[in-house]
């Protein structure tokens, strides 16, 4: 029986996306469980998914309070980027930072839920794309430290959202959108209203399309909370995000890094 602490899901290919669920140092592959009953157990424990201790509580999606206040991963300017204190050399782990901040982003346009601007470490956009269940995605700037993503993502979010609607993306497939398009008129415009951009914009690029593992779609999901609702069970009729679909709820795996579960066979 697959037991132990998750992690978030890890996902590979787009055509449609392979789930696995890495569980007690394990990875469960997820196709073949679709469409079959699904239990999972939350046994009451938490690990930090950084220095594995046990902890009452998960701060940040999975970590311990202590890993909480240290990690520069959990600092506020990773959520607000354009807040990056670096240069100030305030920054809580340097080291770390010079590989996960000082390195080149993408600034890109996605449509989960309708059309939306984000950010993403270059090398694994892929993987933030399919973590936020978008069905298209396109890098439109590259830039070359964290910073400077969050700078421009301010000048974009005067004129699109940085928000998916997690429900509406989760209810089905949401209207395609043009998104070269999108990137064109988007710069048009923070043009005409004097934003400054930095680094280099991508007008080559091919928008990505991403297919997800889904037998049918919930019309209304409700989310399930693993701490008040210890023992679940359903049909998975689905895996979109980082979300399982099931007949009776839609679990967030992310939310739950570290909690230590079990799955009967
Ligand atoms: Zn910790």
């Amino acid at each position: 029986m697959p037991a132990g602490p998750i992690r978030k899901l890890s996902a590979s290919g787009t055509d449609p996306v392979a789930y696995a669920l890495p569980i007690g140092g394990d990875e469960l592959a997820l196709a073949p469980l679709l469409g079959q009953t699904l239990r999972l157990s939350f046994t009451g424990g938490i690990r930090c998914i950084h220095c594995d201790r046990s902890t009452k509580k998960s701060f940040g999606q999975g970590y311990c309070f202590p890993c909480y206040r240290r990690l520069a991963r959990c600092d506020g300017c990773i959520v607000r980027p354009e807040l990056c204190h670096f240069a100030n050399g305030t920054c809580r782990e340097p080291a770390w930072a010079e590989t996960h901040c000082r390195i080149p982003h993408f600034i890109y346009l996605a449509n989960a839920s309708a059309l939306k601007v984000g950010i993403t470490r270059a090398h694994q956009a892929t993987t933030r794309w399919i973590d936020q269940g978008a069905v298209q995605a396109l890098p439109v700037l590259r830039v070359e430290t964290r910073l400077d993503s969050g700078l421009a993502e301010v000048a974009f979010k005067a004129h699109v959202s940085d928000r998916t609607d997690w429900r509406a993306m989760l209810r089905g497939e949401p209207d395609p959108v043009d998104l070269a398009a999108a990137r064109d008129a988007l710069f048009e415009r923070v043009e005409a209203s004097g934003g400054d951009l930095p680094g280099e914009r991508l007008g080559a690029e091919s928008p990505v399309r991403i297919r997800y593992p889904v037998l049918a779609y919930p019309r209304s999901p409700v989310s399930i909370d693993l701490e008040k609702t210890r023992r679940v069970e359903g049909t998975l009729i689905g895996i979109k995000g980082q979300y399982l679909l099931l007949d009776t709820g839609v679990v967030n795996v992310r939310k739950y890094a570290g909690y230590q579960l079990e799955i009967p066979d």
